[in-house]
């Protein structure tokens, strides 16, 4: 199957600077342009885990999977480059929305559909993976490279106490759909780089609120929430109609809205809005030196739990979702 397979993937691929030699050799190689370093991440996505084939079709989980990578480039203030795939195809039939797809091959090609299709939009090549058949379930496995000026990559542990609380878009909700479409911050890395020196960034995957108390975590840092200026989704406001929880709670806690939480000294806070006056870039709060997340609200200061809840309710388990 892999070499009919890989000429078909072949032709199907774009050439792109950056990458010296792609698929079909051994390895791929890859420049680094001088002064730049090589940033790294990789994410598995596994049916009935993190999708469920036959509710989702199998190119929008191919996108999915590109998306969660790229997100993570964004959140590291980084260009992404190239990709490697890896498919671990169920030997058995998918179904995959009105068709089911009965061979291993058919399944790649229907998850590359989608693959292709975000490398395509944001000038990432594939440059190799691998392709296995097996008695399990489909696993989609996608390394992404990029790169970013030396010594100057976004981290979660560079927020000091004073720093600006900035979202980069509105929030909760996106279960409604835009959890499988999501949109990475990629446009934002130079935007900011140019008026600003972002002190720590983290993409939202598993909520607001757990990946802020990662953020401060890694910073030794707490924060101050003005839950007043969290940017709301309007999913958010549909999924509490049905859900008994506030849009607020959605917002703080629902995940996979793949926005950034950054943290901006004054003066750059100042200086990127100037810049952007149309900004939706928002500042939610600030960060202080004592641990820990604290709302305020019309009720005053109130400790808040990473789980995105600040009054009770269930507590979500999630560990930590990536590298
Ligand atoms: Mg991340």
């Amino acid at each position: 199957m892999e070499q009919s397979f890989l000429a078909w993937l072949r032709g199907r691929l774009r050439s792109l600077p950056g990458v010296a030699v792609g698929i079909g050799d051994d390895a791929a190689i890859i420049d680094c342009p001088p002064g730049r370093q090589l940033v790294a991440t990789t994410d598995a996505i596994i049916d009935r885990v993190d999708f469920v084939t036959g509710e989702h079709a199998l190119a929008d989980i191919g996108v999915k999977a590109m998306m969660i990578n790229l997100s993570d480039i964004a959140a590291m203030g980084a260009t992404p480059t190239a990709a490697l795939v890896t498919l671990a195809l169920p030997t058995q039939a998918i179904q995959d929305g009105a068709v089911t797809r009965g061979g291993a091959t058919e399944t790649a090609a229907a998850v590359y559909e989608g693959i292709l299709q975000a490398a395509e939009r944001f000038g990432v090549a594939i440059a190799g993976g691998d392709l296995s058949v097996y008695d399990g379930p489909l696993s989609i496995t996608i390394t992404l490279l990029g790169t970013a000026p030396t010594g100057a990559g976004w981290l979660r542990c560079g927020a000091v106490e004073g720093d600006h609380l900035i979202v980069t878009g509105p929030l909760g909700g996106s279960l409604l759909g835009r959890h499988l479409n999501p949109r990475p911050r990629l446009d934002l890395v130079e935007p900011l780089r140019g008026c600003a020196d972002v002190h720590a960034a983290i993409d939202i995957s598993d909520g607001f609120s757990l990946d802020l108390d990662r953020l401060c975590a890694a910073s030794g840092v707490g924060a101050e929430i003005d839950t007043a200026a969290i940017p709301i989704h309007p999913d958010a406001v549909t999924r509490s109609e049905t859900s008994g929880t506030t849009p607020l709670d959605h917002a703080l806690g629902d995940g996979e809205d793949f926005e950034l939480i950054l943290a901006l000294s004054d003066d750059d806070w100042k200086r990127f809005q100037a810049a952007y006056p149309d900004t939706e870039l928002t500042a939610v709060g600030r960060f202080i030196g004592r641990t820990g997340l604290w709302s305020r609200g019309d009720r005053g200061l109130r400790r808040m739990l990473a789980s995105g809840f600040i009054h009770g309710g269930q507590r979500r388990t999630d560990g930590e979702g990536d590298t």
